[in-house]
């Protein structure tokens, strides 16, 4: 694991700022108490950061789905070129920063990165609106985990997203190390197993992009693989996929194991399958068998340790 601390945008409020247009906020306890130990993160609201002060009048997105309008819900004041001014002279800020991620403020028309409430002409609101900064952002970093506050009270979501966060703060730092072939077919090599989780097929094309790396130069090659990579590990994991990935690990010390060590091993996976216990279960034993015969491919594997364990990830059913 790596220990430099990442580098997450957020949106303001949710730190507990109160730059809400009423005044309020809405500090996310997990974020700011527990994933903030690991995390620095870079506050951002585009309506104070567009002058448009605390308190507001509140706005709502408006017109073409393609192309909304932020316009205040009484007054009808248009702030959409101020909110996209900001975008653009912000986003060009958090370049210099290497985001690893961005947890944004869910349905907001600034910030809400999906099923922002968007009005048509008639005043009807449909689900299909993308915050403006946010969706500014997501333009110009394709490949940085983004996510919303809301769903990351989801135990799977927020697994996925943590997990994709560390992943691309690795990726980031082999890139601006200087990546080679060499190095690109290790960090693959240490990843197999997570990439495996969760999507097999497109873990194999990795894979193939990886033994055919001598047919491209190498920017481009470090380029497809970086996209895919992100792309792969933003397919949620499933159970299934997770049971998949233990029986090909096991394969590497089934043979030593006893008769009753792999009932035992039998029976947890079994368990973990039927949603009776975590996945950190069948874990903590299979590392502790990869420890004790000393299987280096295994211990390896960032799919054993792929973020802080105190932050329990893997500890729900
Ligand atoms: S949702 Fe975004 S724009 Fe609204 S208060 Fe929070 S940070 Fe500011």
């Amino acid at each position: 694991m790596t220990t430099a601390p990442l580098h997450l945008g957020i949106s303001r409020c949710l730190l507990g700022e109160e730059v809400r247009y009423d005044g309020s906020h809405n500090r996310d306890n997990f974020l700011t108490e527990v994933l903030g130990r690991y995390v620095e993160w870079i506050p951002v609201c585009p309506e104070v950061e567009a002058g448009l002060g605390t308190p507001r009048e509140p706005m709502r997105l408006v017109g073409d789905p393609q192309n909304p309008r932020l316009v205040t819900i009484e007054s009808k004041i248009d702030h959409t070129r101020a909110l996209k001014t900001m975008a653009v002279n912000r986003i060009e800020e958090l370049k210099k920063l290497d985001l690893s991620g961005y947890v944004f403020k869910k349905s907001s028309p600034s910030c809400g990165i999906e099923r922002v409430r968007l009005y048509n002409e008639h005043g009807v609101p449909s689900r299909k609106g993308i915050g403006l900064f946010a969706q500014a952002f997501m333009k110009q970093f394709p490949l940085v985990p983004v996510e919303e506050e809301g769903r990351l009270c989801d135990p799977t979501l927020r697994e996925n997203f943590i997990e994709r966060v560390f992943c691309y703060q690795r990726w980031q730092d082999l890139v601006q190390g200087g990546v080679t072939r060499q190095t690109l077919v290790q960090f693959h090599t240490v990843h197999k197993y997570l990439l495996m989780a969760h999507h097999p097929q497109q873990c194999e094309m990795l894979g193939r992009l990886i033994g055919q790396a001598k047919q491209y130069r190498l920017k481009e090659l470090a380029d497809r693989y970086g996209e895919l990579f992100m792309n792969t590990l933003a397919v949620k994991a499933t159970v299934r996929k997770h049971v998949n990935v233990l029986q090909h690990i096991i394969g590497h010390f089934k043979k030593r194991l006893g008769v009753h060590e792999k009932a035992e091993l039998a029976d947890v996976i079994r368990d973990y399958h039927h949603r009776l216990m975590p996945l950190i279960v069948p874990l903590t034993l299979i590392k502790h068998y990869v420890q004790i015969f000393d299987v280096s491919y295994i211990r390896e594997q960032v799919y054993l340790n792929p973020h802080p364990k105190e932050l329990m990830l893997r500890n729900h059913v």
